[in-house]
């Protein structure tokens, strides 16, 4: 018989339950496994506080190791499993038992508290219905849907459940759901897919901001010396198995030699050219948390699932965001300095993809085009705000990038800080007339503040269509800032877009 004063004990302190009994070891036993566990629970039923007649004890199966047999057993109520409910049963290769554990809801608790939980389930297709809606959550059904109805005690509450199972792909996830049987309720929700984190080295946002200098030059993308203190060393959140640069909201795979490594150890430096890869996985993923953390997350998120990024398109000095139906991706280009070696020309395609995710074909007016090139700076110049101490670099767009043109090394791509005026400054040229909507953004983000500006401009695109101009993504701003801020900035808003000829 166990003594559990000569043996070491850990209490389940709610139930008063030994949940763990171990340090004693019992005379040999006879029989197999199994019996040898019943055998051993039986005479301890009180001791462990199991039920009288351990019929709700249900054998599942035994494991080997090279020292010992454990016995599992599943406790279930009238028919159905508690979930997280075991007893393991620990015997060494002389059939001692020197170990058990004990998961178990006392049975005085389960007669006192499932009787209250025994409403009307449900019907089936209701549940179906909640299930269907978290898979579109999630991304798209790759598996089979494994239903599987449990008592699920959760702080001190226990309740009728359907255990969902399934897979999804893009992004690839493993879910695991509780759903109230009463109320279609999720109680939890997991994603069990082994997710790691990496290691990696990137400008932010670039080595002309970081070192405060002019002067760098691309070299043929050879490392430097006067690079060394411009790298930072940053997490890769989110990697999928497979040693890739996979995640929940990119993927660089389509760049050809993809970077593998599988130790997600991806600290490089500019001449290996999964630099460009890093760069873009940690800034895409980075911006898109800071937009969810806005609020635009879970059923109101924008491009929450992994786009598609060529990290290395071509020796053009060019990068684009692709909005053809089944493509939707980008792809940066090396001409010059590696387009993906400055984080601003990463965010300013990404924006192109945000906007196409809201409004799909967004910018079909030339003002649209217009507006997708000034908002892609304006994203870029608002996000790495703070990174900038140079108060001069604030408005200034990709100063890396930009001293690698052909025609010799250039300040910057383009400004947030331009005077041009609505209409006859229009060239016709969808990135300088960008430079218009750009200013006018970062006149929306002095008023009303980074964070606050960027949460309305964001909002303000649920509002336009394929065909919006210039007005209308002024109206969309202001009324963007009426529906989520109660219209305090009205007036200033008007002021900004009147002085720039727009109204
Ligand atoms: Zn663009």
């Amino acid at each position: 018989m166990l003594d559990l004063k000569k043996s070491k004990v850990r209490w389940d302190k709610d139930n008063y339950i030994p949940k763990k009994v171990y340090g004693f070891e019992t005379e040999p036993f006879k029989g197999t496994t199994e019996e040898i566990a019943r055998t051993f629970l039986r005479e301890n039923q009180d001791t462990l506080k199991l039920s009288d007649t351990l019929n709700d004890l249900k054998y599942d199966k035994t494991t080997e190791s090279l020292g010992a047999s454990t016995v599992l057993f599943q406790q279930y109520f009238e028919g159905t499993p508690i979930h997280g409910a075991w007893v393991a049963v620990h015997i060494d290769k002389q059939n001692r038992v020197f170990m058990v554990k004990n998961d178990t809801v006392p049975v005085t608790k389960l007669n006192e508290k499932i009787a209250s939980a025994k409403i009307s389930p449900l019907p089936e297709n209701e549940i179906d219905s909640v299930i269907d809606r978290k898979i579109k959550e999630y991304g798209t059904l790759n598996t089979d849907i494994q239903k599987e109805s449990m008592i699920y005690p959760l702080k001190g509450i226990l309740r009728y459940v359907w255990k969902v199972k399934f897979g999804t792909k893009e992004p690839a996830g493993s879910w695991i759901l509780f759903i109230d049987k009463t109320d279609g309720h999720i109680i939890e929700e997991r994603n069990v897919l082994r997710k790691a984190d990496g290691k990696g080295r990137v400008f932010v946002p670039n080595p002309v901001v970081t070192l405060n200098r002019d002067d760098l030059l691309d070299e043929a993308d050879k490392d430097q010396d006067i690079f060394k203190k411009s790298y930072k060393t940053v997490m890769l959140k989110d990697l999928e198995p497979g040693g890739y640069l996979k995640g929940p909201y990119v993927d660089t795979t389509d760049t050809p030699n993809s970077a593998m490594c599988s130790n997600l150890d991806f600290r490089c430096t500019r001449e290996d050219d999964r630099f460009e890869e890093v760069m873009a996985y940690y800034h895409i993923s980075a911006v898109q948390s800071y937009i969810q953390s806005l609020g635009f997350n879970n059923d109101k998120g924008i491009l929450n699932h992994p786009i598609k990024v060529n990290a290395h398109g071509g020796t053009d000095d060019q990068s684009y965001y692709n909005p053809s139906p089944g493509k939707k991706d980008i792809t940066y280009g090396d001409g010059g300095v590696d387009d993906a070696e400055d984080a601003e020309i990463i965010i300013h395609e990404y924006g192109h993809a945000i906007q196409d995710a809201i409004i799909p074909g967004f910018g079909q007016k030339s003002e649209g085009g217009a507006m997708g090139e000034g908002f892609g700076d304006y994203l870029a110049g608002s996000f790495f705000y703070k990174f900038k101490k140079n108060e001069s670099r604030k408005v200034k767009i990709a100063e890396w990038d930009a001293k690698g043109y052909e025609r010799g090394p250039q300040e910057c791509l383009r400004r947030l800080d331009s005077n041009k005026h609505y209409p006859e400054d229009m060239q016709g040229e969808e990135h300088d007339d960008g430079e218009i909507w750009s200013a006018c953004l970062w006149k929306v983000r002095k008023l009303l503040g980074g964070k606050k500006a960027d949460t309305v401009i964001l909002e303000s695109h649920f509002y336009l269509s394929q065909y919006s101009d210039f007005r209308d993504g002024a109206d969309a701003i202001i009324m963007a800032e009426k529906n989520l801020y109660g219209g305090k900035k009205t007036k200033g808003l008007i002021k900004i877009f009147k002085d720039r000829g727009i109204f």
